[in-house]
């Protein structure tokens, strides 16, 4: 398909429109005026000719049986100028004024002017000179007759038709000045529109060159648009988090690696080069480094692991409370290896859930409740029913974690440094594992911590969803 100019597109089609509107207004509105002015003027002419009449019946002197005829003869040539060529006769229908006879040549000359006038400018009048007799009375007695010609329905003179084509230049004026405006009104529409979409896409083209740091500030006022730019700046963001998520993802892994790599290979060296016996204690060593490659291998599995299955979640109907405490149970040993003082409370929630999975959230949880909290300190587990939501909330008094990380620790090999130099173990998916399962779940999960103050977990599960 043939590519076009989104900004020429619109401005060509706004000045289109407008120039529609304004050509079928401008004929409408001429045609209107043009019926109207002329129903007008073939209104004058009749009362012209109805006046006319009048006029002449009152030029008789009944007393004296007599036509004021010189009168008469003004009035008729006046009538003349007008376009009306009288003739007038007496009660015996006598001629009294004739306007033909009395100037024969002017009279042609008029009818002439008018008619070629007339056809020429509306023939689609088939108009012609007509002759109207009107009876001449005074006090209801009939003291003569007016034949009246004039060219029917009506005649334009001059001025008439020096109205209708000034108003026909008025009316191209303020078409060409309305163009003119809609073009510049089209342009300025255009390019509101288009700017953001061009920059938009600038910026979209940027991005997929991997500049994810770049944004865009718009103050356009249109909300499509502006969600637009929102959406493409969210996007840039989320492309940025996870690109620093894999470059962090691959330094993470290298490094839980390295270290275990180069124990067991220096120390294969050194027994080797015959420097070390190869004494059990040194052997351990090396085995228990390889079992540290090892777990963190088969962590890797199990995160796979879960993704996959989230997809085909076995549901049945769960009491939240006793799963909770199973959970606890199986810590024992541990909780009381650190002194730890564990308290599991709430309410018998039953909710819809794929109960191994959920076994998981909580074990994972808790392990790092237990994990990152000191000896003697206490972890507190509570159940909670909202009515429609089970709230499971897992708190410590351990080390917090520090506002920057909250966002990251769900993340898949995500350790915090303070974490990482504790040496607690374990590969940062265990976060990454809860989760991917409460999301499957259709919940959410969130951490409120505070350096130095502790953690809480809360996971938040809706509890009427049906089966799958
Ligand atoms: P890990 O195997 O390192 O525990 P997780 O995914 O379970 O991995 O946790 C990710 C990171 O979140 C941890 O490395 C740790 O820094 C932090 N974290 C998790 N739980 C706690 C907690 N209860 N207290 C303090 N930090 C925690």
């Amino acid at each position: 398909m043939k590519q076009v100019n989104l900004r020429a597109m619109i401005a060509i089609r706004f000045a289109l429109l407008v120039l529609t509107v304004i050509f079928l207004i401008s004929v409408a509105s001429n045609i209107l005026i043009k019926r109207q002015f002329e129903k007008y003027v073939e209104e004058k002419q009749n009362t012209q000719t109805e006046e006319l009449a009048q006029n002449l019946s009152s030029q008789y002197d009944d007393a004296k049986d007599k036509w004021n005829l010189d009168y008469i003869h003004g009035l008729g040539m006046y009538a003349l100028n007008e376009g009306f060529i009288i003739k007038l006769y007496d009660s015996d229908e006598n001629v009294l004024w004739d306007a033909e006879n009395h100037d024969m040549t002017l009279c042609h000359q008029m009818m002439n002017t008018i008619t070629f006038r007339m056809q020429e400018e509306r023939p689609d009048l088939d108009g012609d000179f007509v002759t109207h007799r009107f009876d001449l009375k005074q006090n209801q007695k009939v003291v003569g007759f007016l034949d009246v010609s004039y060219y029917s329905p009506y005649y334009l003179n001059e001025n008439d038709f020096q109205f209708i084509t000034t108003l026909n230049h008025i009316l191209v004026a303020v078409g060409i000045v309305s163009l003119i405006g809609a073009i510049i009104m089209g342009l300025i529409l255009a390019n509101n529109i288009t700017e953001p979409i061009v920059k938009t896409s600038e910026i979209a083209q940027q991005i997929s060159n991997g500049h994810y740091d770049i944004r865009f500030h718009s103050d356009v006022r249109a909300k499509e648009l502006q969600n637009l730019t929102e959406a493409m700046n969210q996007m840039a963001g989320s492309l940025e988090e996870q690109e620093n998520l894999r470059k962090r993802l691959t330094s993470d892994v290298a490094h839980e690696l390295r270290t275990p790599i180069a124990n067991v290979s220096s120390y294969l060296e050194a027994i080797i080069e015959g420097v070390w016996e190869a004494t059990p204690e040194r052997l351990q060593v090396c085995y228990d480094e390889l079992d540290r490659i090892s777990k963190l291998v088969s962590d890797l599995e199990r995160l796979q692991q879960v993704e996959n299955e989230n997809l085909n979640l076995q549901k049945t109907e769960v009491d939240l409370l006793e799963l909770t405490k199973g959970v606890v149970r199986n810590f024992e040993t541990k909780i009381s290896q650190k002194n730890i003082y564990c308290l599991v409370d709430g309410t018998h929630v039953i909710a819809l859930v794929d109960e191994r999975k959920m076994q998981q959230v909580v074990t994972n949880l808790l392990s790092n409740a237990i994990k990152y909290s000191n000896d003697y300190e206490g972890i507190c587990i509570l159940v909670e029913d909202t009515g429609e939501q089970v709230v499971i909330q897992v708190k410590d008094d351990g080390p917090g974690i520090a506002k920057e990380d909250q966002k990251w620790i769900f993340e898949r090999f995500y350790r915090t440094d303070k974490s990482r130099n504790r040496k607690t173990g374990g590969a940062g998916i265990g976060l990454a594992i809860v989760k991917t399962i409460v999301q499957a779940h259709d919940g959410q999960v969130k951490v409120e911590s505070e350096e130095g103050h502790g953690s809480k977990f809360v996971v938040i599960l809706p509890k009427s969803e049906k089966p799958v």
